[in-house]
């Protein structure tokens, strides 16, 4: 039987009783459970075979909620608060006692988001704690953009997905901590940069391991299909030198119109968002068809297109 629901009442009842229910939201699906239960949250880890150092974000309501979980708001992730939330980005602030040091991986930051789904802010408001939901797939594996993605990696973990259809933005939150009082960004994503800056002026970008200690989870390799996966400028060439394989092209507008190719365009019309929505389900569509190799084309580097390639570079070998 599927565990897919739009059950909100039984997500509700499963999460007070410290289970995990996969929740949608407008980035990825994530895999939430109550923050105060011990029980719960080493379920999300032990679930997802995620590594105990790589932190949790913390999923509220409303914004409102931020004073009861940390001891400090600068004013500028104040003013990131008021323009983005709800929304696909996430806030890493000082947190206070109340937080399990199991969600931060003992750092004494924690990262909160407010998404922008009516089933998840529906949920979230019925529920008297917030939910720890990192995104629902094997630690390393494609993030799931579709109720339909959970449930072939977990049907045997978890007991429902809540419905909420394919999600919008379909890649992760943008991350974006404090130095100080100033604004960095942690992890590139479903926010643009460049809306980011029009709000608090222009920020910094340190998504690479080395650059950043304090954004532990950035590593070089995740969000990978199974299926070989290489990253380059010219597809058509490159599917040239493996003409003798079973070759799968993840384009962004233009169809290289060969026939013998397996391919999908993210967006005929060249629409950013579009493509971000798309990203992750053709990673999964590609993936499914048992091709020899991926080759995707990578993005314009403005934009989404800097987060997709972002995505992109930890999921592939660039060559
Ligand atoms: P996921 O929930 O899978 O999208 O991943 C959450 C990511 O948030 C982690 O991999 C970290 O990079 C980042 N993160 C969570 N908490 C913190 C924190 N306290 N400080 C810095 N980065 C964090
Ligand atoms: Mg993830």
């Amino acid at each position: 039987m599927s565990i897919i629901s739009t059950d909100i009442q039984k997500a509700v009842h499963l999460l007070t009783n410290e289970e995990l229910v996969a929740i949608p939201t407008e980035t990825v699906y994530g895999l939430a459970g109550n923050i105060y239960s011990e029980k719960a949250v080493k379920r999300i880890f032990s679930t997802k075979k995620r590594p105990f150092f790589n932190p949790l974000i913390v999923h509220i309501a409303s914004a409102k909620a931020l004073q009861t979980m940390t001891t400090h708001i600068p004013e500028k992730a104040k003013l990131l608060a008021d323009a983005f939330w709800p929304g696909s980005m996430t806030l890493v602030l000082k947190k206070n006692e109340k937080i399990p040091d199991m969600i931060t991986a003992g750092k004494d930051t924690v990262a909160i988001r407010v998404p922008n789904h009516p089933v998840t802010l529906a949920l979230l408001k019925q529920l008297p704690f917030p939910l720890a939901a990192p995104s629902a797939n094997p630690f390393g594996s494609i993030s799931p953009t579709k109720p339909e993605h959970v449930e072939s990696y977990f049907k045997n973990d978890i007991l429902q997905v809540l419905d909420g259809g394919a999600c919008s933005n379909g890649i992760e939150s943008t991350i974006i901590g404090f130095e100080k009082e100033t604004p960095v960004i942690f992890r590139l994503g479903a926010l643009a940069l460049e809306d980011i800056e029009a709000v608090v002026g222009s920020v910094s970008i340190k998504n690479k391991k080395e650059e950043s200690p304090d954004a532990p989870g950035m590593l070089a390799r995740h969000y990978a299909p199974s299926t070989q996966t290489l990253l380059v400028d010219d597809v058509a060439s490159e599917a040239k030198k493996h003409s003798t394989k079973k070759v799968g092209v993840l384009v962004f507008k233009e169809s290289l119109n060969n026939s013998s190719l397996t391919e999908i365009i993210l967006s005929d019309n060249g629409s950013m968002q579009e493509a971000a929505s798309k990203l992750y389900d053709s990673l999964h569509e590609l993936d499914r068809q048992k091709l020899d190799i991926i080759i995707a084309e990578r993005l314009p580097n403005n934009g989404l297109g800097k987060s997709m390639n972002d995505r992109l570079q930890r999921a592939t070998f660039t060559i």
